[in-house]
């Protein structure tokens, strides 16, 4: 008998058919003997509804109702599951977070998950029910409601999977896997069947839209090991999983891309120290996550400061460094939003050699201009015109032989 976490997010759960056949996947896992918990995600679209609700009324909801209101979707899609594993005869209840203490911190709209209490959901299993709690949301020392940040259902069910020591968590999901690149791009990317947490991270950080990022540090921490599959079919999905000696033989597992940050450019900063803390500091504070920067080779004293923010957090961005630019004598600020990052990942970059020459070759064949880099242990990701985008991520994952 095993205990498993089966989350199910928004497309899956998206309709009563496919609720429905939510409840025949979970009550034939059941019937094999195992225990089934089962965390669900909003219907596909209700989430963002509920926002836009709210935006028509404030442009900056204040945290805590933003919270109450947004965490509803889960609400209607425990009941309806439960429902509908009771209708085919099975046995179900369903869980909002707060009933199971999904005790989270008090960052509305982005909280963390503090600890979860396991023993009303084994005393139902005991019971031989299938146990359905709702995603996203949670609950501070207070009793405020909470919501984990965008796709934390998928962290509630790692959390969930680490605090009643489950043997799997399954993400179940409308693909059927964690593929080499987006198949959308690139119809011959391949389903990868091993990736270890570190280079699921990295894929999920550089923009891979699979899991949310959080719930792979999660998995990552407590070690569950996390299965990414589809809801529609009964083909094997993608493991993620400890690192195996296999995993480190392939020079590349994927290559990913985000359209979602914009560049800062502040010219001829006086190039003297502390100049860059006056600038990042005051971002850092505001909660915004700087993610690249390069500093060009100072001439005549003065040097460009070059950064990559969320296009979200733009704006904001500006208003901070736009009044200290000036104050410390750079001569203008300037911004891009056309620009894309795309990232080459894999654990194998550790060791072989020449892959960041490889993929700088493989650009410059088709004179795609490099903007701006940075690099980890397992990853390489530029900066480059957005429109040269799909053509990079395409003619990357050839060169890396990562297709079918
Ligand atoms: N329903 C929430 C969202 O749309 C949580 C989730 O889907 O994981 O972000
Ligand atoms: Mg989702």
């Amino acid at each position: 008998m095993a205990l498993v976490v089966k989350k199910f997010g928004g497309t899956s759960v998206g309709t009563v058919e496919k609720i429905q056949l939510v409840a025949q996947r979970v009550i034939a896992q059941q019937q094999q003997g195992d225990q089934v918990v089962v965390v669900v995600s909003a219907m596909a679209g209700e989430t963002n509804r509920l926002v836009g609700l709210s935006h028509a009324i404030t442009k900056t909801p204040e945290g805590r109702e933003y919270d109450v209101l947004v965490s509803t979707g889960e609400q209607v899609t425990i009941s309806l599951l439960s429902l509908a594993i009771q209708n085919m005869g099975g046995k179900a209840i369903s869980f909002l977070g707060h009933q199971v203490k999904i005790l989270t911190d008090e960052a509305h709209s982005k909280a963390r998950i503090l600890s979860i209490e396991g023993e009303r959901i084994h005393q139902e299993l005991g019971q031989g029910k299938v146990v359905v709690v709702a995603g996203f949301q949670g609950v501070d020392r207070q009793g405020n409601l909470t919501t984990l940040g965008r796709g934390g259902s998928d962290t509630t069910a790692v959390a969930l999977a680490a605090a009643l020591k489950a043997d799997i968590c399954e993400i179940f999901t409308d693909v059927d896997g964690v593929y080499t690149t987006d198949p959308n791009m690139v119809p011959h990317a391949k389903k990868i069947d091993r990736i270890s947490y570190d280079e699921m991270l990295e894929m999920a950080s550089t923009g891979a839209k699979v899991l949310q990022i959080r719930s792979v540090e999660m998995a990552a921490k407590y070690q569950v090991p996390l299965e990414v599959r589809c809801t529609f079919n009964d083909n094997p999905g993608t493991l993620v999983t400890q690192e195996e000696a296999q995993m480190e033989s392939r020079m590349v597992t994927g290559v990913s891309y985000d359209r979602n940050e914009a560049k800062i450019a502040v010219r001829e900063v006086p190039d003297k120290p502390g100049i860059a803390s006056k600038i990042f500091t005051p971002v850092s504070e505001a909660n915004i996550n700087v993610d690249m920067i390069v500093q060009n080779v100072s001439s005549k004293g003065h040097t460009d400061l070059t950064f990559t923010v969320p296009k979200s957090e733009l704006q904001q961005s500006l208003k901070i460094v736009e009044p200290i630019a000036k104050a410390i004598g750079a001569k203008q600020v300037e911004t891009s939003t056309e620009i894309a990052k795309v990232s080459v990942i894999g654990l194998g970059m550790r060791s072989h050699a020449g892959i960041a020459a490889k993929m700088f070759e493989t650009l410059a064949q088709d004179n795609i201009n490099v903007q701006m880099i940075s690099t980890s242990e397992i990853k390489i990701s530029i900066i480059i015109d957005e429109k040269y985008l799909e053509l990079a991520v395409r003619i990357l994952h050839d060169a890396f032989e990562l297709g079918n």
